[in-house]
């Protein structure tokens, strides 16, 4: 066997770079770290090897090109080379694959051109996507490069609930329809609460809350996803920190009708200053909690409505699946907030659903299930881990091009 099992695992977003190697011999992570503020006269990089102190440095990185550099130049300091033979492939998190990318795909010069034709459906992620993956391609271009898709996942729903009811040729003209999104997750998610239950993916239906700063529900249906909240862009569905997620589309055309406000005002407003913040000032949800316990009535709706909007989700995807096996929380408010995982479930008994308060409480960092023993539905807390997920998926996708 090859000695190359490294995966350098790069998340490109507009403004930084979050990276970790893993190592797929054993699991182990010899570095991770993040590049923040790219483009701004001050960045900053954060490198935290796994034997070494962590190092901390305050710079200006002008674009990615300059972000990924520096990344480099920490990685070899720690013996952890871009030119190590030990690493076998860099995987790089793409947000949209439209319908043509459905699985993990090496990159190509072909493959690249074909994303830069994908930026009109994600204009705020793809282009930051394809800037760390050109970079990174100049950087090694003899290294397979594999690209993962954050709607990979959702390629799976049918039809039924892929579409959206307006005029066909116009949906089709612009591609409109869900793809939904936080896919790596949900996948990784679902996979691991098989596990816990000790069952195959392929025997269990699960419901995934993942409950971030953003945040989606998915049902997922024998290790296939059959529906998920988020549609042709992250803004459908659930409230999150600072995104509506549902509303009435007519909403818009009043807010531009009648209150004058430009499009991208109203892009702004939905997809910036709405959700949790939009509703009382704050979005993250232990500074809600705290004000709730205050008894500030504003942080308390807002509590309230993301509650509401949970629980109709929960709800409907037990409809949608039929029988329900688990219903796993996942992510910073769904690993952490007890009070959100109580609200979503409680009083569903006659669903067969049971939460253990006592079990709810613990906290930990392991996946673990925190309904009562006589609940006919298990429900679970699952970490997430979207870093491996794409080192996985990546090294599958090496050992087969070379197999
Ligand atoms: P993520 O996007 O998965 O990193 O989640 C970030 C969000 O998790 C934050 O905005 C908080 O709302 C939430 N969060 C993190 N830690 C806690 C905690 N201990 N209790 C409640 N919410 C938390």
């Amino acid at each position: 066997m090859s000695d190359a099992t490294r995966v350098l695992v790069l998340n490109s977003g507009s403004s930084s770079v979050k990276y970790q190697l893993i190592d797929m011999a054993d699991g182990s992570r010899p570095a991770s770290g993040l590049v923040e503020r790219i483009g701004e006269s001050q960045g900053r990089i954060k490198h935290e090897p796994a034997h070494h102190a962590p190092r901390e440095r305050y710079e200006a990185f002008p674009d990615h090109a300059a972000a990924l550099g520096a990344v480099a130049d920490e990685l070899a300091a720690d013996g952890l080379g871009l030119d190590s033979d030990r690493l076998a492939a860099i995987g790089h998190r793409a947000v949209h694959g439209g319908t043509r990318f459905t699985e993990p795909t090496l990159l190509t010069d072909e493959v690249v051109e074909a994303l830069r034709e994908l930026i009109p459906l994600a204009p705020l992620h793809n282009p930051a996507n394809i800037t760390g993956i050109e970079v990174a391609r100049k950087l090694r271009p003899d290294l397979p490069q594999v690209a993962v898709f954050d709607t990979a996942f959702h390629a799976t729903m049918p039809e039924s609930a892929a579409r959206y009811a307006i005029d066909r040729a116009t949906a089709d003209a612009y591609q409109v329809r869900r793809y939904g999104f936080h896919g790596t997750s949900h996948q990784y998610v679902s996979r691991r609460t098989a596990q816990l239950l000790g069952r195959s993916p392929e025997a269990v239906n699960v419901i995934v809350l993942h409950l971030g700063n953003g945040a989606s529900a998915s049902a997922v249906a024998g290790g296939r996803c059959v529906d998920t909240s988020m549609g042709l862009t992250p803004l459908e569905g659930l409230v999150m920190g600072t995104r509506s997620g549902d509303l009435d589309p007519a909403i818009l055309l009043h807010l531009h009708r009648v209150g004058g406000m430009s499009v991208d005002e109203i892009d702004t407003l939905l997809n910036r200053r709405s959700g949790l913040l939009g509703l009382c000032g704050d979005n993250d949800m232990r500074e809600i909690g705290r004000r709730t316990g205050e008894g500030d009535a504003e942080a308390k709706l807002a509590f309230d409505v993301y509650i509401h909007r949970l629980r109709k989700y929960v709800g409907a995807y037990y409809a949608v699946l039929g029988r329900v096996d688990a219903i796993v929380f996942t992510a910073g408010v769904g690993e952490n907030s007890a009070e959100v995982r109580e609200a979503a479930v409680t009083g569903l008994e006659a669903l067969g659903i049971e939460l253990d308060p006592v079990r709810n409480a613990v906290r930990g960092s392991a996946p673990r299930l925190i309904s009562a023993d006589s609940s006919r539905v298990a429900v679970a807390v699952v970490p997430t881990d979207e870093e491996l997920e794409i080192a996985q998926q990546t090294f599958a996708v090496v050992r087969r091009t070379a197999g």
